[in-house]
């Protein structure tokens, strides 16, 4: 890979997280306008719990995507020359999939087997050509 490649891995990996540090915690419920008092509603509140744990959820989610760019960053800087290879089996990570997601660590094959895991019929399949 090119200096100029991981340079532009490098660029789109810090506006992500950027844009994700600037995103900020979901706020829980929208800011009320200025004269407007609203009165606490009982029968609001499920709702308000509801939306709560809607809002931690996403947060949840947010925090998993910046540690992946994180530790992509990680990589870039320590392993430069390593950048782009599947963690699994080495293999070069398609170039498009690296641009579409440049914190991705598995190449396609070894996504699709960790998300698949070899059930009894898979393995049949192999002893059937053995
Ligand atoms: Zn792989």
């Amino acid at each position: 890979m090119t200096s100029e490649t991981l340079d532009e891995h490098k660029k789109r990996l810090l506006a992500l997280k950027a844009a994700l540090l600037a995103a900020g915690d979901n706020p829980i419920e929208p800011a009320e306008d200025e004269g407007v008092i609203s009165k606490p509603d009982e029968d609001a509140q499920p709702l308000v719990e509801m939306s709560q744990v809607i809002a931690s959820s996403r947060n949840r989610a947010r925090t998993l995507e910046l540690d992946r760019i994180l530790a992509a960053l990680g990589r870039l800087e320590r392993e430069p020359d390593s950048f782009g290879e599947c963690i699994e089996c080495g293999e070069d990570i398609a170039p498009r999939r690296l641009q579409l997601m440049p914190y991705v660590e598995l190449c396609v094959e070894c996504q699709q087997a960790r998300d698949q895991p070899q059930g009894p019929s898979g393995r049949r399949h192999l002893r059937d050509f053995r």
